[in-house]
C-alpha cells in the first residue's frame, strides 16, 4: 500500500494515528505546528519531535514538498512559480499582489492562484491548460503544498496568502473529493487558518459537483467560466457545454446562491470575433440579473499556437458599456503585462513542449 502524505491527513486522522502510538496529545499539537504554521518541508526539521516518533511518522507517511522549477516575474507585479511535483509533473501557481486601485492603499492583500490538476480534461479551445491533455489529479497535499511553498518562499510570517483562487491548471470540481480535502485543511482553525470566505472555486461548469459544493457546510465562493451567453456560442468554446448546457448550468448555480446566499462570480473571457459581439450582452445580462451574479469580463490572453486574439479596448468597453446599461454588475480586467500575468498553464506548456532546461 502507499503511504498517505502527513499534510493530506486531517487532526482527527492524526489524532488517532497518536492514539494507536501512545504518544502524548501535545504532539500532535506540536506536528501540526510544523506542518502548517512553520511550513516544514523536511522531517529533519521538526526538532523539537523525538527521534523515535520521527521514525515511526517517516515509516508511515510522505512528507512531500515540491521542487521550485522556475519562477517568473518582479516582486510587486504578478508572479508565476513553476513546481516540480515527486514525480516529475509540472504544475503552475500564481501570485499577484494587492492592487491598490482594487483595495485601497493600505491593502495587505496576496492572492495565490493554484492548480488542481496535471493538465486538464476538458478541452477548453482557448486554454493552454489542456492543450496535452489531462495527466493526473493532485492531491490533497499538493493542493495545499502551493500555498505553503509559496509561503515560505516569500518569507512570509503567519498566514501571508490571505486570499485564494482555486484557478490554475485543471477543472478543481473533476477532482472533487481531493480539493474538498485540501480545502478543509487550509480552513482549519489546526491547519491553514484560512477563511472559507476567502477561497474561490472556479470551474467550467460541472453542474452536478455545483450542487455538490452547495451542500458543503462551508461559505467558499463560486465562479463559473461562461464564455458564452448562449449554447451555440458556448459549446464553440468549451466542449462542457454539451454534456451541461446553459438551462442546466444555470439551474446548478440558482442553488448555489440560494445555498449559500452569496453572490457568484460569471467569468466571461472577450475573445475577438468570437464571444464579443454585442449581440452576447443581452443574455449575458439576463442570465447574471437572473442569479444575481457579477461579471468578470477578462481580455483574452493569447496561448501560442492557437488562433484566438483579445479585442482591441474600445470593443472591451463597449462590451462592460452594454452590461451596465442593463444594470448588470461588472468589471472588466485593464492591467497591462499580458506576457506574465497570462492565464495559468501557459508557462507549463511552454517548458514542456521546449523540452527546457529549467533548475
Ligand atoms: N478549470 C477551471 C479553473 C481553471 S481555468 C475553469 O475553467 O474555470 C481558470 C480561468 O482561466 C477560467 O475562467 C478560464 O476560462 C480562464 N482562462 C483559460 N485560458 C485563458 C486565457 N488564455 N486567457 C484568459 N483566461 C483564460
Ligand atoms: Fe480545463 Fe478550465 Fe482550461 Fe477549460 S478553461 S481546459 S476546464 S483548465
Amino acid at each position: 500500500m502507499t503511504k498517505p502524505d502527513l499534510r493530506s491527513q486531517t487532526q482527527e486522522e492524526i489524532r488517532r494515528q497518536f492514539q494507536l502510538w501512545q504518544e502524548p496529545a501535545y504532539r500532535v499539537t506540536q506536528l501540526l505546528q510544523w506542518l502548517y504554521a512553520r511550513r516544514a518541508a523536511h522531517w529533519g526539521e521538526m526538532t523539537n519531535l523525538p527521534k523515535s516518533l520521527r521514525q515511526r511518522l517517516t515509516e508511515t507517511y510522505t512528507l512531500s514538498w515540491p521542487e521550485l522549477a522556475l519562477r517568473q516575474g518582479a516582486r510587486d507585479t504578478t508572479q508565476k512559480f513553476l513546481w516540480r511535483l515527486a514525480d516529475g509533473a509540472l504544475i503552475e501557481s500564481v501570485l499577484i499582489p494587492a492592487s491598490p486601485s482594487l483595495y485601497g492603499e493600505s491593502s495587505d492583500r496576496h492572492t495565490l492562484c493554484v492548480s488542481t490538476q496535471v493538465g486538464c480534461a476538458y478541452g477548453c479551445k482557448f486554454c493552454a491548460s489542456g492543450l496535452d491533455g489531462w495527466k493526473r489529479h493532485l492531491g490533497a497535499e499538493e493542493i495545499i503544498n502551493q500555498v505553503l511553498a509559496v509561503e515560505r518562499t516569500e518569507n512570509g510570517r503567519g498566514r501571508w496568502i490571505n486570499n485564494l483562487v482555486i484557478m490554475g491548471m485543471g477543472e478543481p470540481l473533476a477532482n472533487y473529493d481531493n480539493l474538498l480535502k485540501a480545502l478543509r485543511i487550509l480552513n482549519a482553525p489546526w491547519g491553514g487558518q484560512m477563511g472559507a470566505r476567502k477561497i474561490t472555486v472556479s470551474t467550467s461548469g460541472l453542474a452536478p459537483q455545483i450542487r455538490r459544493l452547495a451542500d458543503e457546510p462551508q461559505q467558499f465562493r463560486l465562479a463559473v467560466s461562461l464564455h458564452g451567453a448562449t449554447d451555440e456560442t458556448r459549446a464553440r468554446l468549451m466542449p462542457i457545454n454539451k454534456k451541461y448546457p446553459l438551462k442546466e448550468l444555470a439551474a446548478a448555480c440558482a442553488y448555489y446562491q440560494q445555498k449559500k446566499g452569496r453572490m457568484i462570480t460569471l467569468e466571461y473571457i472577450l475573445i475577438a470575433g468570437v464571444n464579443d459581439g454585442l449581440d452576447q450582452a443581452p443574455p449575458l445580462a439576463k442570465l447574471a440579473l437572473g442569479l444575481r451574479a457579477k461579471v468578470n469580463l477578462i481580455p483574452y490572453n493569447q496561448v501560442e499556437g492557437l488562433p484566438w486574439v483579445r479585442p482591441e479596448e474600445p470593443a472591451q468597453e463597449a462590451f462592460l458599456a452594454a452590461l451596465e446599461r442593463c444594470k448588470v454588475r461588472a468589471t472588466l480586467r485593464r492591467e497591462k503585462g499580458g506576457e506574465i500575468d497570462a492565464a495559468c498553464g501557459q508557462l507549463r506548456l511552454k517548458t514542456e513542449r521546449q523540452g527546457a532546461n529549467v533548475a
